[in-house]
């Protein structure tokens, strides 16, 4: 990772989300050295360290900070862990992750998406990411299985190759809900074949969009 010297906005920031709750001085330092400037477009860079969900290319949003220290809390990402993302984006929750495991897959159905996370991740040298182009409800399953898989889009149900995906002691953590539904924040704990679940949230997500990857 590049220098980055912590401007006053990300570190009030910082102390919003462990007045909200958030405890894991882990994620915490992550996203203090996290330049989330660099993932909105110029238009919002004012905004970047609010705690708001703010708009990005092909109808997306780049998730609210404190949903993201949420998730990434709830996920428990180990240094040697190997992590699958649904729903790369902005890149901004896949270069948290990177972070703080080994490795992290990504997979996105965005072309003009993928590609301006590459460039971001180039930019500020993180170098254990790998993209793809496809339908995330797929999966990944070459390089299955995921110690840990974040889901960053919703769906009402829960993808059964993800499941199929995450090792055993694995967890994961994914909106599930419709479009228009108040959607229920899940972390799962697979544990001898049996999943554990925790409700974390009500929250708002874009919807997780089947089919094949678009060309867009
Ligand atoms: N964590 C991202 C969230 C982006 S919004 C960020 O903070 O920037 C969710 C993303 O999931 C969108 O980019 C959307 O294009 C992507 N997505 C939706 N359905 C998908 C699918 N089936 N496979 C892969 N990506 C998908």
């Amino acid at each position: 990772m590049i220098e980055f010297e912590p401007p006053v906005a990300l570190i009030e920031l910082i102390m919003s989300l462990r007045a909200k709750g958030i405890q894991s001085r882990r994620v915490l330092a992550a996203m203090e050295r996290t330049p989330r400037e660099e993932f909105v477009d110029g238009s919002y860079a004012e905004d970047a360290y609010r705690d708001q969900a703010l708009p990005i290319p092909c109808g997306q949003t780049i998730s609210q900070p404190y949903i993201v220290a949420l998730m990434t809390e709830a996920l428990d990402v180990e240094d040697g862990h190997t992590v699958l993302e649904v729903g790369t984006g902005s890149g901004y929750q896949t270069a948290i992750l990177a972070q703080l495991a080994n490795r992290v897959y990504s997979v996105e159905r965005y072309r003009t998406l993928k590609e301006k996370a590459d460039a971001r991740f180039a930019a500020i040298g993180l170098t254990n990411i790998k993209t793809m182009l496809g339908d995330g409800r797929d999966g990944y399953p070459a390089q299955a299985p995921y110690d840990r898989i974040l889901v960053t889009a919703a769906s009402p149900d829960i993808p059964a190759p993800l499941v199929d995906q995450l090792a055993d002691g694995g967890i994961i953590v994914l909106p599930v809900g419709g479009p228009h539904d108040i959607q229920k924040l899940l972390r799962l704990e697979k544990s001898g074949g049996e999943l554990v679940e925790t409700i974390l949230a009500q929250v708002r997500f874009v919807p997780l969009v089947p089919g094949q990857a678009s060309d867009l």
